[in-house]
Formats: C-alpha cells, sequence, structure tokens
C-alpha cells in the first residue's frame, strides 16, 4: 500500500511527497501555516507560507521571516502536491490547508468555527478524501448561543457599570477575540482602550488593511473618568495583575468557550463570563466533519478520545491522532516583546485548562 500523503511526526503533519509540514511545532525548512496563533505558528522554521491576512501579525509575532503569502484558492505547487487555502473562520486570516496529489484530497482544518463573527471571512467546507480536524471543544455540553446574543449581554453590562460608576474591564485574547470583541461593542456608551498586546495586535492587522473600529492603548496619561465610562479590552495574562488593578473599583468580565462549564468563571474570579469562543461547538464539528463528506477524519487537540468514539458510533471513520496543538482560548502570545514575554508567562498553561475542563465535565 501506497504511503499516506500526510504523516503525523514528531515535528508535525508531514507531506514527504511535498517536503513541507503543516503548523509544525518544531524547527522545518518548510511550513505551511494555518493561522498565527502561538500553537500553530512557532518560531524557527526557514520558510513559511500562509494567508495574506496572517502577514502582519505573523511579522510582528515572528520577527524577520522568509514569508510567502497567497489568497484563499490561489494554488502553490511543491514537487506536484497542489497546495490551496479556504477560510476557517477561526480569526482574520485563518485558513484550512488543502492538498491534491494525484486525485486524493486531504484538508487540515486548523482551528476553525462554523458561526460568522462577521469579522473573519467565513468557514467554507472542503470536500476532501481525509480530513484532519480539531475538537477542542467536542463535547455536547458545548453549544453556542449566536454572537448577537452574546453582545446584547456584554453591552447592557457594560451600560450598567456606567450607570454604577465602576470601570469595565473584558479579557479575550488578544488576536481574535479582542478584535470580534471590538466590532461588536455599541460605541455610543463610551470609548474603547486597550492593553499594549490587544493594541500591538490591532495595529499589525491595520497595517495589513483590516479595518477595525477605533481604539486607544491605555497609558498613565490616559484620563481616569474617561476610561472608567469606557471599556478596557485586555488579553488573559493580564487578569489578577497590578496593571488591571489600576482601574479600581471595576468590573471584569472573560470571554471564553470555558465559560460553558461550572466553575470556570470563579476560577478566573471573573465578575461575568461571556460564553463566546472561536472554535465549533459540537454541532459545529459534526456538521463541518459531515460536510466535507470524507472516507475518514483525524481528530487533534482537544477531547479526541470520546470525540473519536462518538464519531465512530454514529458511522464515520475517525481516529485519534497526537498533536502538539493548545488551547487558544487562553494564552495568545508572541515572544517579540517585554510584555509579550511576561504575558506568556502568566498565562495559564494550555495543559492545565484542558485538564481542567475535562475534569469539570466529569463532575
Ligand atoms: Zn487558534
Ligand atoms: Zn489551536
Amino acid at each position: 500500500m501506497a504511503k499516506p500523503l500526510l504523516e503525523f511526526t514528531d515535528k508535525g503533519i508531514y507531506c514527504e511527497q511535498g517536503k513541507f509540514y503543516i503548523d509544525p511545532w518544531k524547527p522545518v525548512d518548510d511550513a505551511v501555516i494555518t493561522h498565527a496563533h502561538a500553537d500553530h505558528a512557532y518560531w524557527g522554521h526557514k520558510h513559511y507560507l500562509a494567508h495574506h491576512l496572517s502577514r502582519e501579525v505573523l511579522l510582528y509575532r515572528l520577527g524577520e521571516i522568509e514569508l510567502q503569502t497567497v489568497e484563499y484558492g490561489e494554488t502553490v505547487m511543491k514537487n506536484g502536491v497542489q497546495i490551496s487555502l479556504f477560510p476557517a473562520g477561526h480569526v482574520i486570516g485563518s485558513a484550512q490547508i488543502r492538498l491534491e496529489y494525484k486525485g486524493e484530497v486531504w484538508v487540515v482544518s486548523g482551528d476553525y468555527k462554523t458561526e460568522d463573527d462577521g469579522i473573519s471571512t467565513p468557514f467554507e467546507p472542503v470536500r476532501c478524501h481525509h480530513f484532519i480536524s480539531e475538537c477542542t471543544f467536542g463535547m455536547p455540553v458545548y453549544q453556542w448561543k449566536p454572537q448577537v446574543k452574546i453582545f446584547e449581554d456584554v453591552n447592557s453590562w457594560w451600560q450598567n457599570n456606567v450607570d454604577n460608576g465602576v470601570a469595565t474591564v473584558i479579557v479575550g485574547y488578544s488576536l481574535g477575540k479582542a478584535q470580534r470583541i471590538l466590532q461588536n461593542l455599541d460605541l455610543s456608551i463610551g470609548k474603547v482602550y486597550t492593553h499594549g498586546v490587544i493594541e500591538n495586535t490591532n495595529e499589525a492587522l491595520r497595517r495589513n488593511g483590516v479595518i477595525l473600529n477605533p481604539t486607544e492603548r491605555i497609558t498613565i496619561d490616559s484620563p481616569k473618568e474617561e476610561v472608567r465610562r469606557g471599556i478596557i479590552l485586555a488579553p488573559p495574562s493580564s487578569v489578577g495583575t497590578p496593571w488591571m488593578r489600576k482601574f479600581q473599583p471595576y468590573s471584569f468580565g472573560y470571554c471564553s468557550g470555558w465559560m460553558a462549564i461550572r466553575g470556570a468563571k470563579r476560577r478566573r474570579a471573573a465578575d461575568r463570563g461571556f460564553i463566546l469562543s472561536d472554535h465549533a461547538d459540537w454541532d459545529g464539528l459534526i456538521s463541518a466533519i459531515d460536510a466535507t463528506g470524507c472516507e475518514k477524519v483525524y481528530l487533534t487537540h482537544g477531547y479526541t478520545a470520546s470525540f473519536t468514539r462518538y464519531l465512530n458510533e454514529i458511522g464515520f471513520n475517525a481516529q485519534e491522532v497526537h498533536t502538539l496543538y493548545g488551547d487558544d482560548e487562553e494564552s495568545a502570545s508572541s515572544p517579540a516583546e517585554g510584555e509579550v514575554v511576561e504575558e506568556k508567562e502568566k498565562a495559564l498553561s494550555p495543559g492545565e485548562d484542558l485538564g481542567e475542563a475535562k475534569e469539570e465535565s466529569a463532575i
């Protein structure tokens, strides 16, 4: 039997025919990158290929790299293997990687969500023979509400804080969640202030031509009263730091898919938990996998064991695979700058969080 087009190696997902890796976690010569989150876009590869809208964020996070970017649907050939990128709907610039060789089609999903968030190019199902899917939230307990509902809650909480004279701090990771929140805030209530890590990411995206609502970087000179009437966008790593305590008295809201499980809000000492995720929920995962029409589906990061078992039970041919992809719902980071290193150190480790989620769902 011929070797499969993609293999799971200790460096990442490998295509021997094309001599490239997809989202490798160890340094390689040729890397195709699904999106710019730290657990998918590592430093140290000789050559990178990614979507055009990931360009500036990758350069900001990884420094000077050799980077080729393409549009969705554009084809790049590597030793007979046709590579093209399709929207994953996860964050701005995120892509599924489609590979075709001698009539056989493989798709690597990267991270994805099926709801249109209004800012990332919406997820597009791609027909294939072999589909490699994430399953971060592959448990029936994870069912997302439409984001319009979530943002109604966010905006009325913000208005309420203004009425009560307390500042509003909202936490979400710096690439993806922060911009999604930003674009859905009711700016008639007040101004949007940003933590440095988030503002740097916003600036990178704006350099890339993305149009975002206006934001103002928080500094020591920011007028206190105006900040109190505004909303402060902060990354997960800022929770419980002196930086955040400066805004007292404040109400602190946390946006994450993990907020769907009991106790998550309390553990992060949040006043409000908003269930908002950039990953597909249970129904989203199953409908996305089904829409590919694939013969075989491979499950990476998340509840791989139980989700794989379930898929096999309902008639899919599913297999669990091991990768090092983590949980960007909690850890957004870039090694490029001092403040970012600080962010990384303070962020909860992905493993810790998945463990926590598993522990919780067992209760
Ligand atoms: Zn991601
Ligand atoms: Zn991921």
